[in-house]
């Protein structure tokens, strides 16, 4: 099957399986796995950040960083968009009791910044304590400039509050806009980052902050019982994604910008594109049900939203690009 659904569709290496097979591995919870170590260690000098935390997900990054940033009847503030307010399950109130503020996106992923202003709470007693402004970067594929950035982080060191980028895709950002991870890392005091989308780790992702912010990450993973043991099978696959895989991105953006090219010719379409590795279409009549079956004969996987996302991934060539948008012009000749 050709695979549009999500970029975590992706499939380990040769090179990342035989890494697993290969792995030096100790109990991780007794901080003696020395493939997780070097993981870490090698993330703190790619990003520099003073420590970093391997997590079994970027859902338990991001509730470990709520959590470490904010005590119980704390707020952050977020975007009504944000997978950290919308898609995680509402973890942080649920296990963290802790209030989300979400303020609308704007239609380039922003934050505005008069809207945060305005979100964060007087101390008054009435109040839940606003601690923390979450960004996320990429956002649904859009990517936030590196001047938004450094105001978000301007305006929160003057308001006393902490800054955490939701970074699950932010190798997407940082290579379209053409810098190095440690541009935008430098905003931060800290950073989630899934390895296992578009770098195509199996499984994993990374939280990084300084060592008393990561000190009380560890213990909370281990509290909502993300204490791993010889993780180091893992973190071998998550060490070649973080190291090799972000520098072949550009293939994924290009892929996805083909991939508008020829959907633009198909006028049942509106087609709205992003910098990066996900784009998305509207089919002008609701036909993406109708849409996903026909493709599904063929081979092709697609998930029917409205708008329908595509994702491309490391899993997906230009051939498959052209075998994708060849079946959906068949589907709007002969429907
Ligand atoms: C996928 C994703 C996550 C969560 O990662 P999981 O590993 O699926 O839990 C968090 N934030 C964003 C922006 C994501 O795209």
């Amino acid at each position: 099957m050709i695979d549009f659904r999500s970029d975590t569709v992706t499939q380990p290496s040769p090179e990342m399986r035989h890494a697993m097979a290969q792995a030096l591995v100790g109990d991780d919870v007794y901080g003696d796995d020395p493939t997780v170590n070097a993981l870490e260690a090698f993330a703190c000098d790619k990003l520099c950040f003073e420590a970093a935390l391997f997590t079994s997900s970027g859902t338990q990054a991001n509730l470990l960083a709520l959590m470490s940033h904010c005590e119980r009847g704390e707020e952050y503030i977020c975007g009504q968009q944000a997978h950290n307010y919308k898609y995680e399950a509402g973890g942080a109130a649920v296990l963290g009791s802790i209030q989300p503020q979400p303020i609308d996106n704007a239609a380039d992923g922003s934050l505005p910044l008069g809207a945060i202003e305005a979100a964060i709470k007087a101390d008054d007693f009435h109040f839940a304590r606003t601690r923390l402004v979450s960004l996320e970067n990429t956002i649904g594929g859009k990517v936030l400039s590196l001047d938004y950035q450094a105001q978000v982080a301007a305006l929160c060191q003057a308001r006393g509050l902490k800054l955490h980028l939701d970074g699950a895709r932010v190798f997407n950002a940082a290579v379209a806009l053409g810098v190095d991870i440690k541009l935008i890392a430098k905003h931060y005091d800290s950073m989630s980052v899934c390895l296992s989308k578009g770098l195509g780790a199996p499984i994993g992702s990374l939280l990084m902050g300084d060592s008393a912010f990561i000190a009380k990450a560890r213990r909370l993973r281990k509290m909502l019982g993300g204490g791993m043991r010889q993780a180091g099978i893992i973190a071998a696959a998550a060490h070649i994604a973080l190291d090799k895989m972000p520098e072949r991105l550009h293939f994924d953006h290009d892929n996805a910008q083909l991939l508008a090219e020829r959907l633009r010719a198909i006028p049942a379409l509106e087609v709205t594109t992003t910098p990066t590795n996900i784009l998305y279409a509207r089919c002008r009549r609701d036909r993406a049900q109708e849409l996903k079956a026909f493709l599904q004969n063929r081979g092709i996987l697609i998930n029917a939203g409205a708008p329908i996302r595509f994702v491309t991934h490391l899993g997906i060539t230009s051939q498959d690009v052209e075998t994708l948008a060849a079946a959906i012009a068949d589907f709007y000749r002969c429907h």
